[in-house]
């Protein structure tokens, strides 16, 4: 990794508790961090637990209303600071995220831009945390009501996207006034560690930002739900984890924000541009190698169009060439695990028991490559309609008509993203407003922006990340009644 580095220091392989950077002879244990495309150690960290994660919310604590009283216009500085120095670095932190992560060097970088843009956004947003007055309700009352920061916030974080999922609740959490106790995934940790080397250059005080490398997520995330200086747990990852910290945090009525699985559908119907609906497919369902919780899982194409479509965009998931993230013009890398390799493999076994026809692909190429696939004739009985992939594989239902098809894409415990393709007015209003989703793309594939509500509904989660609603997730609103 070092070699591959103008900035070598960016390779962090210490955890930060305030300003102390703890390597490994002070927890003893230790975890790898692996490369996923060729299964090389590429770090050595410390592997700490619940008397860390207790002393990261102690330093988080004494840090925060110091932080808190700053101006927002202070805040802000060291949020443009940070975003500069992700963007001069940009090239160093995508190669940490490819080496750890496996994705395509240009979709490592495309993330890290995509990172700083919260970061720049919510910097911008620290200057405008209104508050509001309100006619008093007597003649002598006057209302008025302040947005104060939550206080110590934790973060748990995905493999996924390691430097953007930390940078959507960093931001608007230091933007706010609040102190963060981070736990990247022990899987990808080293984005985690670089943004944190950064935002101490960039001036944020210590305490501010913490974070705890474990490889006993159970453990630490018990004392992230059960200590009373925390006042909101803040996580992205699987709908199991999430309900086991929102029972966890229930004892202190803890404050979530939960970004959770997705069931995405991805609906092309009869008037849809076939190109740009087979352009929106590609990306909605193979960006990140089908590893992302907005993917396109079901893909439901209506009849007239079935044949077509299905040709189309086989003809274009051939084209695609799997390899190393560092090998040029490459379009998928590795899957993160065995784990995952083998929920994808038993879908597409599933589905072809049950009477999906393998049209493309369905091998593993050794290592954790897997051959980009496309599946026609999927059912509703399949796994793969019930239960997120997260991997290379594009199961086509056929369907006949509008109400069938919304029913179709609703009939999920999930509701994150959800896209369709149609150049009917009417119908793409009806459509939007009838699927129970967060998030809808319509005639197009790629849905995420810093200036967006990103987050779900049912089970896929609560909260929003990005927009001007953003920072509400991070303060509570307080009023004060004054009699004159
Ligand atoms: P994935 O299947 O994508 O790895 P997880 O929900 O298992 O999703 O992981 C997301 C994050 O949650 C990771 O940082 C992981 O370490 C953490 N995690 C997993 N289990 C727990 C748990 N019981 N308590 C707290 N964090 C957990």
């Amino acid at each position: 990794l070092l070699v591959k580095l103008k900035d070598p220091s960016l390779a962090v392989d210490k955890g930060l508790i305030g300003a102390e950077w703890l390597d490994r002879s002070d927890s003893g244990k230790t975890f790898d961090v692996s490369n996923p495309a060729t299964g090389e150690v590429i770090a050595i960290l410390p592997d700490m637990s619940r008397s860390e994660t207790a002393r990261a919310i102690d330093a988080a604590h004494a840090a925060q209303r110091a932080w808190a009283e700053k101006t927002g216009k202070e805040r802000a500085a060291v949020l443009r600071n940070l975003y500069d120095l992700v963007i001069a670095n940009a090239e160093d932190l995508a190669t940490i995220l490819t080496m750890e992560m496996g994705k395509p060097l240009t979709e490592a970088k495309g993330e890290i831009l995509y990172g700083a843009s919260y970061v720049e956004w919510f910097g911008e947003e620290a200057k405008r945390v209104y508050g509001d007055t309100i006619p008093g309700h007597q003649p002598d009352k006057r209302i008025i009501v302040l947005k104060q920061p939550i206080g110590v916030v934790a973060a748990i974080t995905p493999w996924n996207f390691p430097n953007a999922m930390l940078a959507r609740k960093l931001a608007p959490a230091a933007a706010a006034g609040c102190a963060v106790v981070s736990k990247p995934a022990a899987e990808t940790p080293l984005s985690a560690l670089a943004i944190a080397l950064l935002a101490e250059r960039a001036g944020l005080p210590a305490g501010v930002f913490n974070v705890i490398l474990s490889t006993d997520s159970a453990e630490v995330g018990k004392e992230m739900c059960a200590n009373d200086k925390v006042r909101k747990l803040t996580f992205t990852g699987s709908t199991n984890v999430g309900k086991i910290l929102m029972r966890q945090g229930a004892d202190q009525i803890m404050k979530l924000g939960l970004e959770l699985g997705g069931n995405a559908p991805f609906i092309v119907f009869d008037d849809a541009d076939l190109d740009a609906a087979v352009e929106g497919a590609m990306v909605a369902k193979y960006r990140n190698n089908g590893q992302t919780c907005v993917c396109a899982n079901r893909l439901f194409v209506q009849a007239g169009i079935y044949d077509a479509f299905a040709a189309r965009l086989t003809a274009k998931v051939s084209e695609m060439t799997i390899g190393d993230g560092f090998e040029p013009d490459v379009d998928a890398g590795p899957l993160i695990s065995e784990k995952a390799l083998a929920k994808v493999e038993e879908h597409i076994r599933d589905a072809v028991t049950k009477g999906a026809d393998l049209v493309l692909g369905g091998n593993a190429r050794g290592g954790l490559f897997f051959e980009p696939t496309v599946l026609t004739g999927a059912t509703m009985d399949m796994k793969i309609a019930r239960e997120e992939t997260f991997g290379p594989v594009a199961p086509l239902f056929k369907f006949e008509t509008e109400n069938e098809v919304v029913s179709m894409a609703n009939n999920t415990e999930f509701g994150l993203a959800s896209y369709f393709y149609s150049k009917d007015v009417s119908k793409v209003f009806r459509v939007a407003e009838a699927l129970e989703y967060g998030m809808v793309g319509i005639n197009t594939g790629l849905i995420s922006t810093e200036v967006a509500p990103f987050g779900g509904v049912k089970q896929s989660g609560q909260g929003r990340e990005g927009s001007k609603y953003g920072i509400d997730d991070y303060v509570e609103t307080k009023y004060l009644c004054l009699s004159i």
